[in-house]
Order: C-alpha cells, then structure tokens, then sequence
C-alpha cells in the first residue's frame, strides 16, 4: 500500500465524500505536478491541501508555499508535520477567504495548484479568474468532464463561459490524465491536470458579463439573450453586425477573440 494511504489510516482519518475527498495516492503523479508547480519557483497558493500530498513536496523544495484547507481535521494533521514548519496553513474556505491578503503575504505575483474539491470545482475557477489577482500560472486537478470545459472549442457541448474567460486569459495544456486507481478512496470518476499559463495582463472589461448573458439560454440567440439581459434591442443588433456576426447566431459559436471584440462593443452598457 502507498505510504500516503496507509498515514490516513493510521490517523484513524474517514475520507469526507461530502468535501471531496479523494486523495492523490499516486507517487509518479505528484512527482509530475510538484515538478510542474516549482518549476517557475513562483510562491504557490495550493487549494485543499488534504493530507499533504502536494503540500508536503512543494514545502520540501523550498519554494514559498500558503495552503487552505477546510477540514479542521486534515488541518491539525498537516500543523503536526516538521516538513511544513515554514508554510503558511490556512484554515478557511477558499470559496470566501481572503484572496488578496494571501497573495499580498506571498509577495503579490503567484503560482495556483490544487486537487479541486470536485463538488465546487466551476466556483473556484470562477473565482480565480475574476479575482484580478496576479497569477501567471495555475496547475489544477479536476474531473475529467469538468476539465473538457476548459479545452473545449465553440459549438462544442462543454463550452460555456468559464471557457472564454480562461481560455482568454491562459495558454491550457494537459499535463496528465489520472484513473480512478490513482485515489484513496477511488472516485468513481477519472480525472485530468490541466496547466494554465497566462499569455494576456487582465479580462477585457465585460467579458464576464457579456458572456455570462449570451449563454443564460443555450438554445436561444446571441441577439436574443443579450435583449434579455437588459441591453436595447438596437444597440445589441449593432454590436452582433459590428463584430462581423450573423444575426442569428448562437453564443456556443463564437470564438474567444469575437466574445472579446463583442465586449469591447459593449463596455459601457453596465
Ligand atoms: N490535496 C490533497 C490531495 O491531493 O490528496 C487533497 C485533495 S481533495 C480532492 C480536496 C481537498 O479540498 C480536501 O482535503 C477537502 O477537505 C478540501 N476542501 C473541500 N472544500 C473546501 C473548501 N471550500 N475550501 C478549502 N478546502 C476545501
């Protein structure tokens, strides 16, 4: 049995279904992602440090580490281990801590890795993004479906907003795809890492919100979901022509560069 499974035991931890807990079991895999995070020797933000399995080895490499974690339990555990003396262990959620403060302490510009607990996967992300933090590279474990989200292309099924604003913002690679083996205990799901890194300085003012509205109804119009979120008829007919689109298309066929360009056109209707 691998080390990491038989330390929770003998803790006498029971994994929580409920916060997601799976933990990364898999020596090759955390290799490859305390490999991948250290790389930049950038400080690292880690959501959802469990029982160390990432926290622990990015410690040991000397690179300026701040860890959340929910789970008062697994947060006693990491507090008793030498290794992490120097790491800064955040008891909170990530969904409402301080981002800000977190970053100030670690010197502003950033690193983001984590094992995402899966149930608030989409909210994380969401928050990172619009964050307006310093983050020049993310590397994050998800399910395997929720990851489709952040590689998919228009007109595919998984395209959604999240994808635009990331998929603006970041460069996106897969660095490993992991069965439901590489678990303790074993998700019935398997799983991808994605590694982000940014090639733009910020989000144009209003890409959220605009495509947030132009997806609020997939089967309906871009036109139609703009009317819907309040923007004048006229004004959204104009910005859909301006940008060189059809009048009848639908948000899912847009490009990342025609959400921009339809952002710019639209900055001023708040
Ligand atoms: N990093 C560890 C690993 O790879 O083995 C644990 C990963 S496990 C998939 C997700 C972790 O996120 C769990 O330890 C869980 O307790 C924690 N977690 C769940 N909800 C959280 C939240 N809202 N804020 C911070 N941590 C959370």
């Amino acid at each position: 049995m691998n080390s990491a499974v038989s330390d929770i035991l003998n803790m006498g931890i029971r994994p929580n279904k409920a916060l997601g807990q799976n933990f990364l079991v898999d020596d090759a895999a955390v290799q490859a992602i305390v490999k991948r995070v250290t790389e930049s020797r950038l400080p690292v933000l880690e959501i959802g440090a469990g029982l160390g399995a990432i926290t622990v080895p990015i410690a040991q490499s000397g690179v300026r580490l701040a860890a959340v974690e929910l789970d008062e339990r697994l947060l006693e555990a990491l507090l008793s281990r030498a290794e992490l003396a120097d790491v800064r262990l955040i008891h909170g959620d990530i969904l409402k801590c301080d981002l800000g403060e977190i970053a100030s302490c670690l010197g502003g510009s950033i690193a983001v890795c984590g094992n995402l607990p899966y149930y608030i996967t989409s909210p994380i992300c969401k928050r990172l993004i619009l964050s307006g933090l310093d983050i020049p590279e993310m590397t994050l474990m998800m399910q395997a479906e929720a990851a489709e989200r952040f590689t998919a292309e228009p007109g595919d099924d998984s395209y959604v907003p999240l994808t635009v604003l990331y998929r603006y913002m970041y460069d996106i690679s897969t660095l490993l795809k992991l069965s439901a083996e590489s678990y303790y205990p074993r998700p019935e799901v398997s799983s991808t890492v994605l590694f982000m890194r940014r090639r733009r300085d910020s989000l144009p003012e209003g890409l959220a919100r605009v495509t947030t509205a132009a997806f609020a109804m997939r089967r309906k119009t871009l036109y139609n979901n703009l009317a819907a979120a309040g923007i004048p008829r006229q004004r959204a007919a104009d910005a859909i022509a301006a940008a060189g689109l059809p009048a009848s298309v639908r948000a899912e066929r847009l490009t990342v560069e025609q959400f921009a360009a339809l952002a710019e056109l639209l900055k001023d209707e708040g």
